[in-house]
């Protein structure tokens, strides 16, 4: 099998060529598998789910459970997709910039706005929705409240879910306001999902972790159905699972490698 490879700032670039959305070149760039795949059909409207440490391999330990992930990757295109950063807020601005931790800056919600103080129209701390949005597009992002907030005036359509000591009920949460955001038919749709990230955190078995990626996947589920037809969808890891420890107990020498050089999973696929 050829595993093919990618990094997560090319998901933002990717997008704006697909749907032709305006940007400064940021450092990340087009992934030409993705262009290939949606050269065949009509790719109008992209929506990315970041699924909160689905690491490759954790991915492909899971990926029996997550069945709808799983049908949209055979479907699709599934990528090894190195990520410039182990924790979320760094990761996650690199993948919805383009830009690597050392050029955005944001390892915080907090950097957000004072990263923006020093230069309000600093290209690298703008978000693939925000570019679309000033090019007249419809965008929207469905993330923890605070996250959220710092969309304020720059996007129109943001929805915030505080966070929650019932990971499950918050990511359902999101979940329904994605699905809500979907009935306004946007042209880029972001969404975080976090449950399987918190239990790794909290929990000590497989079977815990299964119960997590299998609500997940059930969050997708909604999501994939409710989207447009012309959807492309980009389903990510924002860094590999923490506990490394614990997960990997039982691990191959290649996942090991895979955990240790940060690699996530990337689905790239129309429903
Ligand atoms: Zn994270």
């Amino acid at each position: 099998m050829i595993v093919l490879e990618c990094r997560t700032i090319d998901i933002a670039p990717t997008i704006s060529r697909l749907l032709k959305v305006p940007m400064v070149p940021p450092s990340g760039r087009s992934i030409p598998e993705v262009e290939n795949y949606a050269k065949e059909r009509s790719c109008e409207k992209a929506v990315i789910i970041v699924v909160d440490s689905l690491g490759y391999s954790l991915y492909r330990h899971l990926s029996p459970t997550m069945r709808n992930l799983h049908e949209l990757a055979e479907k699709g295109l599934l990528f090894k997709c190195r990520s410039p950063a182990t924790i979320t807020s760094p990761a996650i601005a690199s993948i919805f910039t383009g830009y690597l931790p050392e050029e955005h800056n944001i390892y915080s919600t907090a950097d957000i706005y004072s990263e923006r103080s020093k230069d309000p129209e600093n290209p690298r701390l703008k978000s693939i929705m925000e570019w679309a949005y000033r090019a007249g597009m419809k965008t929207s992002a469905v993330i923890e409240l605070e996250g959220a907030e710092s969309f304020r005036g720059r996007i129109k359509d943001f929805y915030g879910v505080p966070n929650s000591e019932d990971i499950l009920d918050y990511d359902r949460r999101i979940t329904e306001y994605a699905l809500q955001s979907l009935r306004e038919k946007p042209d880029i749709l972001a969404v975080h999902l976090r449950a399987l990230d918190r239990y790794s955190h909290r929990v000590e078995t497989w079977d815990e972790m299964k119960k997590a990626a299998k609500t997940i996947d059930k969050n997708l589920e909604e999501i994939f159905r409710n989207a447009e037809k012309d959807t492309i969808f980009f389903i990510c890891g924002d860094h590999a699972v923490h506990g490394g420890k614990k997960w990997l107990k039982n691990a191959t020498h290649e996942e090991i490698k895979n955990h240790e050089e940060n690699y996530v999973a990337l689905i790239v696929g129309c429903y």
